[in-house]
């Protein structure tokens, strides 16, 4: 009986990357599918990337994922971007194709839409709230508006980084959608709130302790709420005692990998397997 000889023909570039749960989640793909593949972890400082993407021209590669603080510097050492990739213009996930050449895709923008799918909400002609204005944030105000959300209200800590995220958002956006800009703290919030059906964390606030990023009288029970965080954080407990709907990050993190590995091998990821494992690795880093 022959045997497998494992490879490294996927990983993570970013820094830090040690955190990371990816390589479980891929891995237990590529075990499920039979497949040699294996993903590794690729510290990689601005002065590496260069070398690092053209590394992955090589015959054998099938692809990488790109995380913080590189998503963006990315884009200029492909060969071709995607469109959305290019509107959102952040890449997290390069495919090999197979004469060498490099392609960037933004699986956070598809994995969020799944993992509001998966809960039964099409965002299309509904209004939502956003907290936050980081790169996850980016990824969900233009899958939110991309799929035709009839409005977006933006909320930040620091106000401008909403508004600047918002001008981005009015270059690309089709329609005349309702856009704001505010601070969580605003009291406009609490008809903003009224007025969506939909609000998404993106702050890494309820990261750890029992912060929340919004005061919870300001939760109802028309809503739902999904954390981007991959626990069960105070915002979703303070949002279940009010009766709303809740989804926590686990579901959107094993959607974009589900995006990412299938544009990679050609194949249909084995979901659950990619899910289970998620689960197990994030257990076992608590
Ligand atoms: P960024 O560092 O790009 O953005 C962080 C955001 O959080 C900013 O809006 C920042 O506000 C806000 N913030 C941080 N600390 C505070 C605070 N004390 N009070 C109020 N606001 C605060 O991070 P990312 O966008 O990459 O990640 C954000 C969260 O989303 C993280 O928790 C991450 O784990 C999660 N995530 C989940 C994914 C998934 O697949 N489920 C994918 C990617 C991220 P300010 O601008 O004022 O600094």
């Amino acid at each position: 009986m022959f045997q497998l000889i494992p490879v490294y023909s996927a990983g993570l570039i970013g820094d830090p990357v040690a955190h990371s749960v990816s390589p479980a989640i891929h891995d237990a793909a590529f075990a499920a599918a039979g497949l040699a593949d294996r993903y590794a972890l690729w510290p990689t400082t601005a002065a590496e990337l260069a070398g690092r993407v053209a590394a992955l021209r090589a015959p054998g590669m099938i692809g990488a994922n790109v995380t913080i603080p590189h998503k963006q510097a990315v884009l200029p050492l492909l060969d071709e971007v995607d469109p959305l990739a290019a509107a959102v213009g952040a890449a997290n996930t390069v495919v090999r194709l197979t004469d060498g050449r490099l392609r960037g895709l933004n699986t956070d923008v598809g994995g969020f839409g799944r993992a509001l799918a998966a809960v039964g909400y099409d965002p299309t002609g509904r209004r939502a709230v956003l907290l936050g204005a980081g790169g996850a944030a980016r990824a969900v105000a233009y899958g939110l508006l991309w799929s035709g959300a009839s409005g977006l209200v933006i909320a930040n800590r620091t106000t401008q980084r909403a508004k600047t995220l918002l001008g981005a958002l009015l270059a690309v956006v089709e329609g005349e959608p309702y856009l704001r800009a505010l601070a969580p703290d605003d009291p406009d919030m609490a008809a903003e709130l009224r007025s969506a059906e939909l609000l998404v964390n993106a702050t890494s606030v309820g990261l750890h302790g029992d912060a929340l990023p919004i005061a919870p009288a300001l939760l109802g029970s028309h809503l739902l709420v999904v954390d981007l965080i991959y626990r069960y954080t105070p915002l979703l407990a303070a949002a279940e005692q009010r009766g709303a709907r809740t989804q926590d990050g686990l579901e959107m993190l094993v959607q974009q990998g589900v995006l990412a590995w299938e544009a990679w091998t050609g194949l249909r990821a084995p979901v659950d397997a990619m899910r289970e494992a998620a689960r197990q690795a994030l257990a076992a880093r608590r």
